[in-house]
């Protein structure tokens, strides 16, 4: 029987001993930064593959030195311990890893300054997390500005922005909610970036348009560029766009690479995953499955330990 561990207070543990107290400053104001990573499982090898994982831990240091959290742990360290902690859980099916940096003290009072920090890491079986394809409607929460919490950096806090979108979307019978930023651009979905083809472009928002920097994203740019030659134009993008755009797809940790095949009640082309999308979706999967020796080096092998 799988069993989780977590690495806690400076050790790794069984999950069910990971806790913590009711008087956590982060519990309280959102004063933490994360990542999500997954670990792809790969049938034929035993194995899962981390994907990324290295890319994953430098920005969680990012993050930690934007809100001014002391990230102890080397990213060398971290990748170790998610290696250990995915090897031991013992589980045969995907995972996803949650690191989290965060203000560890039990004392009251809005600051991150003159507080302990801490780190944790935990795992848990991870199915789809988005339907194969998607339909999504335009959020009327806009996504957070640079100006007000940097969404560059994974701060747990921002994610009540997120819940938002996706509770009202949800709520009104769409699978994911697609925010704009304050200047009324297409900005990003509330755990997903996004990617339009128009007339054979693959165009994405840029940084200014407040996303998270994402690591799918990036896999996804250097994927059409070496095997399609298509390389990526990163500009604003208005909403109407999104109702006369070719395809439409939208890329994270958890929601993979998803086709979004209808944007507020109109069918984005055909009304069914396009062409190029069908493609790049191909290229991904067997990269993270590490079906694709060029892309191993991207697939950190973690090995079920049979006996423990
Ligand atoms: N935007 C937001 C708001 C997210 O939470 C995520 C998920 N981490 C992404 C984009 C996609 O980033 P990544 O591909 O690195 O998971």
């Amino acid at each position: 029987m799988p069993t989780p561990y977590a690495y806690f207070r400076g050790e790794v543990v069984p999950l069910e001993q990971a806790k913590i107290s009711v008087t956590t400053h982060a519990l309280h104001y959102g004063t933490a930064v994360f990542e999500g990573i997954r670990g792809n499982w790969n049938q034929d090898d035993g194995c899962h593959y981390l994907f990324r994982l290295r890319e994953h831990f430098e920005r969680l240091a990012q993050s930690s030195r934007i809100m001014m959290l002391n990230l102890k742990d080397s990213v060398d360290r971290l990748c170790e311990l998610s290696v250990e902690i995915v090897e031991r859980s013992g589980y045969t099916e995907d995972v996803y890893l949650r690191p989290l940096v965060y203000t560890s003290s039990e004392q009251l009072g809005v600051r991150i300054h003159n507080l302990e920090h801490d780190v944790l890491i935990f795992v848990v079986p991870f199915p789809a997390y988005l339907p194969d394809s998607a339909r999504c409607h335009t959020s009327t929460w806009r996504r957070v500005n640079d100006t007000g919490i940097p969404p560059r950096a994974k701060v747990t806090g921002i994610y009540a922005n997120s819940a938002l979108a996706k509770t009202e979307a949800n709520l009104n019978g769409f699978d994911e909610a697609i925010m704009l930023n304050e200047d009324g651009h297409v900005s990003e979905g509330s755990g997903e970036n996004i990617f339009m083809i128009r007339k054979g472009k693959l165009i994405t928002p840029g940084p200014a348009d407040n996303v998270l920097e994402g690591i799918t994203a990036a896999t996804v740019v250097q994927l059409a560029k070496d095997e399609l030659g298509l390389e990526t134009v990163e500009r604003q993008i208005d909403r109407s766009e999104l109702y006369i755009c070719d395809e439409l797809f939208m890329t994270g940790t958890a929601a993979h690479l998803t086709p979004v095949v209808e944007v507020d009640r109109r069918p984005v082309g055909t009304g069914l995953p396009g062409p190029l999308t069908s493609k790049l979706s191909n290229l991904f999967y067997d990269a993270i499955r590490g079906k694709n020796e060029k892309y191993r080096h991207w697939c950190t092998p973690a090995r079920v330990r049979v006996s423990r």
